[in-house]
């Protein structure tokens, strides 16, 4: 994205610097800038085919020579330097190019700048030039460096803006089932927990956990155990109101928070889920499968705090078990 965009700039740059240098009387410059614009043109192109790598590269040795061209023909005054300010971020958008790199690319860039200044910078302006189009062609370089380097800046920002989303959602998210992990759980709980305590409402918990699964696995492998997991987090899913959360809370065990339900609502939710699950026949290595659930369920108290009821979810879950699996159990 960020090449594309630095590329409209640079070709229409090049463009427009045909004509402009041929009726400032420097040929020379004019059929510079049609190879310049040529170059540009392929850069961009093949930066549309996904060969980002030569598009950057290819446009920063293109700002390096037209700089080294053009300053020292016009003068330090016509401002065609400051190209060189941009070209260095926009290095660092090149992901083939490791820290020592940069680091060289950088150092050319700013060695070519202060070699500019050191030989054109006292120099007299070219004659062909009046002082009047020096000041307005180093005005509209200005203009035009400092947009490429703002279009440069907010590509940074939009890339640090995703990766941190990225790195949020995958601190956040369980990779198998796709549902929040734990963690994440951890922070609805204590902020439904404290809602619930403030708006008087009622809350839920359950624990979900699948009967022998440790079976599934060692019958049938790891990978037909991971897929009865996503199964079952589908299921369980897809039986959820807007509001209420579900985690995988660890190995083969899902949590629910249920806000505005109490105990009844919540049990009527919990036959539902297993219902659904023990009616479903899954599918194994080609032979037919039937999985249960076992599911705690707790109202909570909002005079304690949430990780007991939690627990209490746990205590009925292990009550369920107890009793023969494939069943509900509230916590009293
Ligand atoms: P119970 O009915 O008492 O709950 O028995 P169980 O076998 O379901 O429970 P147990 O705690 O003995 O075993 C849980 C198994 O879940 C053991 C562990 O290897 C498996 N497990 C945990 N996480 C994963 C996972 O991500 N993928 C797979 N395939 N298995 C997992
Ligand atoms: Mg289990
Ligand atoms: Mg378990």
């Amino acid at each position: 994205m960020v090449i594309n965009s630095v590329g409209y700039v640079g070709i229409l740059v090049h463009l427009v610097l045909i004509p402009l240098f041929y009726w400032l009387g420097f040929p020379g410059l004019s059929l510079l800038n049609i190879f310049s614009s040529i170059l540009w043109i392929s850069a961009w192109a093949s930066n549309q085919q996904g060969l980002h790598h030569p598009a950057i590269v290819l446009m920063t040795i293109e700002v390096f020579l037209h700089t080294l061209l053009v300053v020292p023909t016009l003068g330090w005054q016509a401002g065609f330097q400051y190209y060189l300010f941009a070209a260095v971020p926009f290095t660092l958008f090149n992901n083939k190019f490791d820290g020592k790199a940069i680091i060289f690319v950088s150092i050319a860039l700013g060695a070519e700048f202060l070699w500019l200044s050191l030989y054109t910078h006292d120099q007299p302006l070219n004659p062909a030039l009046s002082e009047q189009q020096a000041r307005l062609l180093e005005r509209s370089n200005i203009v035009i460096a400092f947009t490429a380097q703002c279009i440069i800046s907010y590509y940074f920002r939009l890339a640090s803006i995703f990766l941190e989303q990225e790195l949020e959602n995958q601190a956040h998210t369980d990779p198998l089932t796709g549902l929040y992990n734990r963690r994440r759980m951890t922070d609805f709980l204590t902020q439904q927990g404290k809602l619930a305590a403030r708006e008087r409402t009622t809350l839920s918990v359950a624990f979900v956990d699948i009967d022998h699964f440790k079976k599934i696995n060692d019958n049938y492998g790891h990978e037909s155990g991971d897929q009865i997991l996503q199964a079952v987090a589908y299921f369980i899913k897809r039986q959820l109101r807007k509001d209420d959360t579900l985690a995988r809370w660890g190995g083969e065990e899902f949590l629910l928070l249920l806000p505005h339900t109490d105990i009844g609502g919540a049990r009527v939710l919990a036959e539902k889920i297993r219902n659904t699950v023990a009616e479903h026949t899954f599918q194994i290595g080609g032979s037919e499968y039937a999985v249960t659930l076992t599911i705690g369920l707790c109202e909570h108290r909002t005079e304690h705090p949430i990780e007991e009821s939690v627990k209490l979810a746990d205590i009925a879950l292990y009550r369920g078990k107890q009793a023969g699996r494939n069943r509900v159990m509230c916590y009293s």
